[in-house]
C-alpha cells in the first residue's frame, strides 16, 4: 500500500491560477505564493457581496481514538464527490501545525486518495501564517517584559503577566521555564512557560476576525498581564496592536490549494481545538460560502467538543448555521467505545460493535438537538468486514439517522458518491436551528447547559481557583461572551478513560481563563495541556529529504 505523501507526490498538480479561474476569483484577487499555492485578497468579498451564499456543511466526529477517525479525509473525499456530481464544492480546513506533524497524529492534509496537495509545504511551513502568528504573539511577550524591565509605569503585578511565549514544535522542556537571567542588563528573573503557537489568542482572533482591521480591534482587547491593583492589562495598553497587526497582514488572507481531485481548498487558521474554538477562519468560510455551492468545513475533536463550538461560537460569527452535519465514524473507534482492548480494534467484534455504537448515538442526538439534519459517515478502513458495517447501517436506520458508507480513502472522490448525496438530500430537509445558550446568561448556566445537554453530566463541580476567575470575569464585564470549554477530546466526559456514553458523571472546571480578544471565556476542565510533548518515538525519527527533494514520512 502507498503512503500519504507517495500518492501525493505522483499527483500531477494543475497550476494554481486555473484552480482560482475555475474557483470564480479574478487575476487581481490572487497572490501565488509559488505554482500551487495562492493567497486571496478579502476584496473578492466585498465583489460578491450581493451573491447568494452555498451550503454550509459541517464534518465532525464520533469520540476519536488517538490516531484520528478520519474527519479531514472525509471532508476532502466528500468535496471531491460533490464535484463528482456536477456540484461547485469547496473545502475549508485548518493549517497543519508542526507540533502534531513532528509528534505522533502527523499532518493534517487527509489520506489516502482525499488528499490535498501540495502536502509536504502544507503540512510545513506553507505561506507562513502560523509562523506570523508566532511573531507576533511573541512581540507582544517582549514588550510586556520590557515594559515592566522598564520602571514598570503600568504598575503590572510581576505575578500576574498571564501572557506566555510560543513555539509551533511539541516541546515539553518549555512548558515552564525562567526567563530573564543573566544580570541587570538582561531583565527581571520571572517564572513563565511556552505554548504551542495554535494555542495562541492571536490565532484564535485571526480565525474569528472579519478583516485585519477587525483584528486589530481583537489584538486591542487581549489580556496580558493585570496591575497590582487587579486592572486588566491589555495588548493595546503595553502598545503593542500596530505592530502585530503589521506582522499578521499576510495571515488574515486565506490560502488556496487543490485536492488530488483538483477540488479548490481554503485552508486558513488553525486554532488548537481544546484552549480555543478548533475550525478554520470565518474569513474563509465566508469566502468559500460566496464562491460554491457547498462549502464542507471541519471542525476539530468530536461532536461533543468542535461541533458545539462551531455552533455556539462559530455560527454566531458567520450569522447562519450549517445546512447538514455530517458526522464521521469509524468502526476501530466504536470497538473501543464498546471495550475492546484498542491493539485488537482491527478485528471483527460484533458485540463490541454493538455496545460501541452508544457513543455514536449519543453524538447523533446532540447534532439533533441544535435542530440540523445529520448523516452519519462510516470511514471504511481496510480491515472493516461487511457484517460490521451491515450492523451499524442498522443501528444508524433503526435511530432514523442518515447513513452512508465512505471509502473515500481508497477510493478517492467516487467513494464518497453516496455520502454526497445523502448530505445533498439533509440540506433539503428543514433545518431549525437553536444555539445551546442565550449569551446574556450566567456563564455557569452556559457551562452546565453544554455540560448536562452534550456530555450527559450530571452537573459541575468547579474548584476555587475557577469560582474567583468567574467572579473577577463577572466584575469585568464579560459575562456575555460564549463558553470554549477545554477538556480531553476522548470522552464525552472530562475524564479519558470513561469510553462509550458514560453516565452519572460529574465535570470539574479547574480553572477558567479569559480570552477578551477572541471574545470566549474558556472553561478548563481536567487537566488539558497547552504546550503538548513528543512521544518515545516520535513521527520525526522516520521523516527525511533526498538529494532531489523529495521527502518522505509524512502522513
Ligand atoms: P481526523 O481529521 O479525524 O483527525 P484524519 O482524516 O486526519 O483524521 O485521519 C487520521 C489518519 O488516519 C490519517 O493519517 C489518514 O491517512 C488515516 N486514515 C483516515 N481514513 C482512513 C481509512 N479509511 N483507512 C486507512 N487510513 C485512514
Ligand atoms: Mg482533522
Amino acid at each position: 500500500m502507498k503512503t500519504d505523501v507517495e500518492i501525493a507526490q505522483e499527483a500531477r498538480l494543475e497550476p494554481i491560477e486555473s484552480i482560482a479561474d475555475r474557483t470564480g476569483i479574478m487575476p487581481d484577487e490572487i497572490e501565488p505564493y509559488g505554482r500551487y499555492k495562492a493567497k486571496l485578497s478579502l476584496e473578492i468579498l466585498k465583489r460578491l457581496q450581493d451573491k447568494p451564499e452555498g451550503k454550509l456543511i459541517l464534518v465532525t466526529a464520533i469520540t476519536p481514538t488517538p490516531a484520528g477517525e478520519g474527519k479531514t479525509t472525509v471532508t476532502i473525499g466528500l468535496g471531491q464527490a460533490l464535484n463528482r456530481l456536477g456540484a461547485k464544492a469547496i473545502i475549508a480546513l485548518r493549517e497543519p501545525s508542526l507540533g502534531p506533524c513532528f509528534g505522533v497524529k502527523g499532518g493534517a492534509t487527509g489520506g489516502g486518495y482525499s488528499q490535498v496537495v501540495p502536502m509536504e509545504d502544507i503540512n510545513l511551513h506553507f505561506t507562513g501564517d502560523i509562523h506570523a502568528v508566532g511573531a507576533a504573539h511573541n512581540l507582544a511577550a517582549d514588550l510586556l517584559d520590557n515594559s515592566v524591565y522598564f520602571d514598570n509605569p503600568l504598575d503590572i503585578d510581576p505575578h500576574r503577566m498571564v501572557w506566555p511565549r510560543v513555539v509551533d514544535l511539541n516541546d515539553r522542556f518549555l512548558r515552564h521555564v525562567i526567563v530573564g537571567l543573566g544580570g541587570k542588563a538582561h531583565g527581571l528573573p520571572r517564572e513563565t512557560g511556552f505554548d504551542i503557537t495554535v494555542a495562541s489568542e492571536v490565532m484564535a482572533c485571526l480565525c474569528l476576525c472579519d478583516d485585519l482591521m477587525e483584528l486589530k480591534a481583537r489584538l486591542k482587547r487581549i489580556i496580558v498581564a493585570f496591575t497590582r491593583e487587579g486592572r486588566p492589562v491589555t495588548a493595546e495598553d503595553i502598545k503593542a496592536v500596530g505592530s502585530m497587526t503589521v506582522l499578521l497582514k499576510d495571515a488574515v488572507k486565506p490560502n488556496l490549494v487543490q485536492t488530488l481531485e483538483h477540488t479548490p481548498a481554503l485552508i486558513h487558521g488553525g486554532p488548537f481545538a481544546n484552549i480555543a474554538h478548533g475550525c478554520s477562519s470565518v474569513i474563509a468560510t465566508r469566502l468559500g460560502l460566496k464562491l460554491g455551492d457547498y462549502l464542507v468545513t471541519e471542525a476539530g475533536f468530536g461532536a461533543d467538543l468542535g461541533a458545539e463550538k462551531f455552533f455556539d461560537i462559530k455560527c454566531r460569527r458567520l450569522g447562519r448555521s450549517p445546512d447538514a452535519v455530517v458526522i464521521v465514524a469509524s468502526l476501530r473507534a466504536l470497538k473501543m467505545h464498546g471495550g475492546r482492548p484498542r491493539s485488537l480494534c482491527h478485528q471483527e467484534d460484533l458485540a463490541a460493535l454493538d455496545k460501541g455504537f452508544a457513543n455514536l448515538a449519543k453524538h447523533i442526538e446532540n447534532v439533533k438537538l441544535f435542530g440540523i439534519p445529520s448523516v452519519v459517515a462510516l470511514n471504511r478502513f481496510p480491515t472493516d468486514t461487511d457484517a460490521e458495517i451491515k450492523l451499524l447501517e442498522e443501528r444508524c436506520r433503526e435511530m432514523g439517522a442518515r447513513f452512508a458508507l465512505a471509502t473515500v480513502w481508497a477510493d478517492g472522490g467516487q467513494g464518497g458518491v453516496d455520502l454526497a448525496r445523502e448530505v445533498m438530500a439533509a440540506c433539503q430537509e428543514t433545518s431549525r436551528f437553536s444555539f445551546l445558550y442565550d449569551l446574556n446568561e450566567p456563564i455557569k448556566t452556559k457551562i452546565e447547559r453544554i455540560a448536562t445537554k452534550i456530555y450527559g453530566a450530571q452537573g459541575v463541580k468547579y474548584e476555587p481557583a475557577a469560582e474567583r476567575t468567574l467572579v473577577e470575569i463577572e466584575t469585568l464585564g464579560y459575562s456575555d461572551l460564549p463558553v470554549c470549554v477545554a477538556k480531553t477530546q476522548y470522552s464525552l466526559s472530562d475524564n479519558p478513560s470513561l469510553l462509550g456514553r458514560p453516565q452519572g458523571f460529574e465535570v470539574t472546571v479547574r480553572e477558567v481563563r479569559l480570552s477578551a480578544g477572541a471574545g470566549f471565556v474558556v472553561p478548563l476542565m481536567g487537566n488539558i495541556l497547552t504546550m503538548p510533548g513528543l512521544s518515545r518515538a516520535p513521527a520525526a525519527f522516520n521523516i527525511d529529504i533526498d538529494a532531489d527533494g523529495r521527502i518522505y514520512g509524512l502522513f
